[in-house]
């Protein structure tokens, strides 16, 4: 229904980069990155676990700098069929992979830091990478200020002739503000200004941000690109006018993932596109499902055409994931512990993007320092997986009535003693 991901035709290249044919995403996922001639007409890239790779002649070794297999800390086919992947999802000229999204995060900060710098990072921005920003570049004298994520063009009249980066994040991942994604990334441009934006959320399948003109896509792989819950990743999605850049800080680094993460991230790409698909669609029924409920003050969800970021939304995205937000109404810690320590079926942990139902509370205010996050209730965060969207629904109701029969046990209790 709002899913319009099949607009998104991306070009197949071809080894020499001209494009070949036009396929869909979904076409893409099921066969790039293998090369099933060079591993036996296996139709997955197997797990190389290499260090040393041995040439078999002097000659050999002497060109070692042009084999694409050289040194375990430069990826084997395994790393190489995942990069491809992503690349091809992403639209870009190369991928580098990192252990985590943090890294991913990380890397890409360092990568344009040096004293005197100015970044400009949303307020809603993914916590640790305002921690990184605060513990890790400050001392080394990059300036950061933080911006409205709502400033769109006017994030203009915050650069400074040492403005280097620009970040973004759409949307953010606690509060679900919107930035206007294209409008920042024109200004970026016009003042050659690199741009970084955190795709997570979209997983690269529902936002193309290097088609938007941004230099880097990053995701925490560890989310919707691996899909099951049990893989760290992180991924640098670059243009062309900055990949051999990253690349070359990356290795300097010494960043590199193992073979077997790689792998798993590589087999949940190859549903991702069914696999966004559910979400977008069980994520949005949940939504409205949630809009209904008296318990509920308001839904976090760009789909939705009252949120405020509906609009660039609609502009730049081809669909919505599973994860969202609510405000429920003001509750007891331990009337909200009735309800959230008995679900069936949404568990409560970090991270998403996995096949499985999550819900916790959040915190966001804290962390602002631009603006101010003041909900009128306790803001929650969902991940809708993939299970059947009445049981999710069933669960929530049975949840939301084990909170009333505490909130009513809690209220006479409290009658009885005055
Ligand atoms: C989880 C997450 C990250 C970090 O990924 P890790 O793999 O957990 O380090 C980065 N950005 C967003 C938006 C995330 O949700």
């Amino acid at each position: 229904m709002q899913d319009r991901s099949d607009d998104s035709v991306v070009e197949k290249m071809n080894a020499d980069g001209n494009a070949v044919a036009k396929a869909n995403d979904q076409t893409i996922l099921c066969h790039v990155g293998r090369e099933t001639d060079a591993h036996y007409g296996a139709v997955n890239t197997p797990v190389y676990h290499a260090s040393t790779i041995l040439f078999p002649t002097l000659a050999a070794h002497d060109a070692k700098q042009d084999a694409r297999v050289r040194y375990g800390r430069r990826g084997t086919p395994t790393q190489f069929s995942l990069e491809d992947a992503v690349s091809a999802l992403e639209g870009a000229a190369g991928t580098v992979l990192t252990p985590s999204g943090a890294m991913a995060i990380s890397t890409a900060l360092l990568a344009f830091a040096r004293a005197g710098a100015h970044y400009l990072i949303p307020d809603n921005v993914y916590g640790p990478c305002r921690h990184c920003c605060t513990e890790i570049l400050k001392p080394l004298g990059v300036d950061v200020t933080y911006y409205d994520p709502a400033i769109g063009a006017g994030i203009a009249d915050l650069m400074t002739p040492a403005t280097r980066l620009i970040w973004m994040e759409a949307p953010g991942s606690q509060t679900f503000e919107m930035c206007d994604i294209g409008a920042i990334a024109r200004v970026a441009r016009e003042r050659d200004v690199i741009t970084v934006i955190d795709n997570t959320w979209a997983a690269g399948f529902y936002l193309k941000p290097l088609a938007l003109g941004i230099d880097i896509s990053l995701q925490a792989g560890t989310k919707y690109l691996s899909g099951h819950s049990d893989v760290m990743m992180g991924t640098l999605a670059c243009a062309s006018n900055i990949f051999p850049r990253i690349k070359d800080f990356a290795q300097r680094l010494g960043v590199c993932v193992g073979p077997d993460d790689a792998y798993l991230v590589n087999r949940g790409m190859r549903t991702l596109a069914v696999r966004m698909r559910q979400h977008n669609e069980s994520a949005f029924q949940i939504a409205l499902w949630l809009q209904s409920r008296p318990e509920v003050l308001k839904v976090l969800h760009p789909a939705l055409p009252d949120d405020p970021g509906h609009f660039i939304w609609k502009e730049y995205f081809t669909g919505a994931s599973g994860l969202f937000g609510f405000i429920l109404k003001p509750v007891e810690r331990s009337c909200l512990a009735k309800m959230l320590d008995d679900m069936k079926y949404f568990g409560m942990g970090a991270s998403w993007g996995g096949y499985e139902s999550l819900l916790i509370p959040t915190n966001p205010a804290p962390l602002r320092t631009a603006t101010a996050w003041r909900p009128e209730g306790q803001s929650m965060r969902i991940h809708v997986g993939l299970e059947d969207t009445a049981d999710l629904i069933a669960d929530l109701e049975a949840g939301f009535e084990r909170l009333a029969a505490a909130e009513r046990k809690l209220a006479n209790s409290m009658r009885r003693t005055l």
